[in-house]
């Protein structure tokens, strides 16, 4: 059975790890430009969805989707694919295709088809499962999320319990690569529950981690209030990234809360101020547009984003309600003339990047049609 994996720039990680738990199980994904026979894998996003949709309802052979928006609204999903990998796809997908290959119809916990769902019974524990095997990935140190944002799909999919690759694992994958990057919500809540830190865990795995490690920078990211001078202390000493990143989200307090984010402005604020007596350039993320956001709200994240600005650097993006989220189904609220200038200002002077416009323009108008 010729198994393929659908080639989408913006699910190459997936790609990485998803091969080598089907390669352990006998199945090789072909990368592929299109569907073809025998069975065609997909991952998408919400974004890419829309591109992706009638390729895979026409396809002349099996289909199977997984990937965030999948796993959030899988019976819109199940209209047009074969079958549906909902949730994390290490364990369910080999699983699936050994049905397929044996003859079943992909009844199986985890998978949803036009007229079968159950549940998964399992949750993956990362050391179970490689990083990535002959496609190199980025290592996913950790998993799931204990907070709640309004707007993220991520506890959703993968639960708010914190799960961790061990630090003997993640060296062992270090050791491949001249460079490492890594996967988490938090980089700096490794080895912890995710709200109280052990900066004594990051430093152990960091000590292990030969050759050049980049925590805290893409494609993983910090929270605010875990940044403090001994995490930082341990990014100078271990680590070759000049760069921090973290979500500041809103310049509100009021819309923090209502986000459900677990942190404050003045928590930005110190992390920025931090990174500078640290020598490390702050990269702050922001959204603008949710549905809840008065004038006087944005107008408070303007000034947070212009505050950043000088000192480092700001992505922007516009509010884009996920499905599987706590606002799903709501809209962007409209944004302020200030605020579309202040962001092109920016963005012209080299400071600012994102993708603050209108859905609509963004992608659904683009050509190439799909994420970068
Ligand atoms: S945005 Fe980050 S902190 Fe908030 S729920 Fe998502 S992963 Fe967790």
């Amino acid at each position: 059975m010729q198994v393929n994996w659908r080639q989408i720039h913006a699910a190459r990680n997936s790609f990485a790890v998803l091969y080598a738990a089907c390669e352990r199980e006998g199945f090789t994904l072909n990368p592929a430009k299109g569907p073809d026979r025998d069975v065609t894998c997909y991952s998408l996003t919400s974004i890419s969805a829309l591109r992706y949709r009638d390729e895979i309802a026409g396809a002349d052979c099996r289909t199977i989707v997984g990937g965030p928006h999948a796993s959030a609204c899988p019976r819109e999903v199940a209209a047009y694919a074969d079958y549906v990998v909902v949730g994390e796809g290490e364990f369910t997908l080999p699983r699936l295709l050994a049905d397929i290959r044996n003859g079943g119809k992909g009844r199986i916990p985890g998978v949803m088809t036009g007229d079968f769902y159950e549940p998964a019974d399992t949750s993956v524990r990362l050391d179970a499962y490689p990083a990535f095997s002959e496609h190199k990935g980025y290592i996913e140190i950790s998993r799931g999320c204990p907070f709640s944002c309004g707007y993220c799909q991520t506890p959703r999919i993968f639960g708010h319990g914190m799960r961790h690759r061990s630090i003997d694992a993640i060296a062992r994958y270090a050791e491949r690569h001249e460079q490492s990057r890594f996967v988490t919500p938090n980089a700096l809540a490794y080895g912890s529950d995710g709200i109280h830190p052990r900066f004594d865990r990051v430093e152990q795995l960091l000590k292990r981690c030969p050759h050049q490690i980049f925590f805290g920078t893409f494609p993983s990211e910090v929270r605010p209030e875990f940044i403090c001078g001994e995490s930082l202390d341990l990014i100078n000493r271990y680590c070759a990234n000049t760069k921090l990143h973290f979500g500041a989200q809103s310049g509100s307090d009021d819309i923090l809360r209502q986000l459900h984010r677990g942190h404050t402005t003045a928590d930005v604020i110190h992390g920025v101020e931090l990174c500078k007596e640290y020598a490390l350039t702050p990269i702050v993320d922001f959204i603008v547009g949710f549905p809840f956001e008065t004038d006087e709200d944005q107008r408070a994240t303007l000034d947070l984003i212009r505050w950043v600005a000088r000192f480092g650097k700001v992505h922007v993006h516009r509010f884009i309600p996920l499905p599987g989220t706590p606002l799903a189904g709501t809209n962007a609220r409209p944004l302020l003339t200030e605020t579309e200038k202040t962001c092109g200002e920016l963005a012209l002077r080299g400071n600012l990047t994102g993708s603050w416009n209108d859905l609509e323009i963004r992608f659904l108008r683009h050509p190439s049609n799909d994420i970068p």
